[in-house]
């Protein structure tokens, strides 16, 4: 049985993770973890998330919490996630983190505390997107450097940062398979306003509309013809369910920072 603690557990992705560890074989919630400021301390998270009390409540206590836990999954904010993996990593307990759009020294100290306990992180924990950035990587090497790419991201308007952390990830499999740098060739276009982009460029579109989970599309265009490779998320248990299943990996790895294409064996 893995034991888990949840980081940003009153949040929308901690809500949906609340509700898929009670479906599935093989876990246990030991802890519930939110900021010390948060409305909601003290309350169970069942409860919070529109189920039955499952006999966690929501505290502030990370340290306290992990006492009992094998494992922590973070979905929180950028600035969060290097304190609560410093943490892990002092208590010798592994860690997924889904949180996105960490800076440099974020990542850095990400880094340093994987050379102590085993972490997963990666911006979008569902199969299908995992099993897309690998079907991507094959399909830019097939194709080669004379399609133009486009890779079009759309989200709900409460998203904080763009392009998604997935749109990113699925840029940089698209530049591995051409063989060259994404930071070189990268264009970002906000709202999908620029007519064109330059050639040989991997050009990202935001959108942001209403309440959409996670629609990523990458199309390959050359002169008469257009290959579209699609993922919707319906719903935040396709993240979830993902977390869940790296929470369950990660404790029998040892230290190291993994992803999602390392759960799966996608790797090449
Ligand atoms: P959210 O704002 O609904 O939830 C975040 C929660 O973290 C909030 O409840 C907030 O109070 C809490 N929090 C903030 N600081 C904290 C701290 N120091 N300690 C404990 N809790 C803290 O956001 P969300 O939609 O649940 O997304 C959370 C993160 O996960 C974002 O970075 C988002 O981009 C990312 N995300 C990743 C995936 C994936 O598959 N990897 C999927 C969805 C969202």
């Amino acid at each position: 049985m893995t034991k888990i603690v949840l980081v940003g557990a009153a949040g929308r992705m901690g809500q949906a993770l609340v509700r898929c560890a009670q479906q599935i074989e093989g876990v246990e919630l030991v802890g519930a973890v939110e900021h010390a400021e948060h409305e909601a301390l003290g309350r169970d998270v069942g409860t919070l998330a529109g189920l039955e009390p499952v006999g966690v409540v929501l505290s502030a206590d990370l340290r306290e919490a992990l006492a009992s836990a094998d494992v922590i999954i973070d979905f929180t904010v950028h600035t969060a996630v290097p304190v609560n993996a410093s943490l892990a990593a002092e208590l010798g307990r592994a860690v997924v983190i889904g949180t996105t759009a960490l800076d440099d020294t974020e990542q850095m100290l990400v880094q340093k505390a994987a050379d102590k306990v085993p972490i997963v992180w990666a911006p979008n924990m569902s199969l299908g997107v995992n099993l897309l950035f690998a079907v991507s990587k094959r399909a830019a090497s097939v194709l080669g450097p004379g399609y133009r790419v486009v890779l079009d991201e759309t989200h709900h308007v409460h998203k904080l940062d763009a392009p998604s952390g997935t749109a990113l990830r699925l840029g940089e499999k698209v530049a591995e398979g051409t063989g060259v740098r994404f930071e070189d060739v990268m264009v970002h276009d906000e709202g999908g306003r620029q007519e064109s982009y330059p050639e040989g460029s991997i050009a990202i579109r935001s959108f942001r509309e209403g309440e959409v989970v996670g629609d990523h599309t990458v199309s390959f265009e050359n002169v008469g013809e257009r290959i579209e490779l699609t993922h919707h998320a319906y719903s935040r248990d396709a993240f979830a369910m993902g977390a869940l299943h790296a929470a369950q990996w990660v404790c029998t790895h040892r230290p190291r920072l993994y992803d999602m294409q390392d759960v799966l064996g996608l790797r090449e």
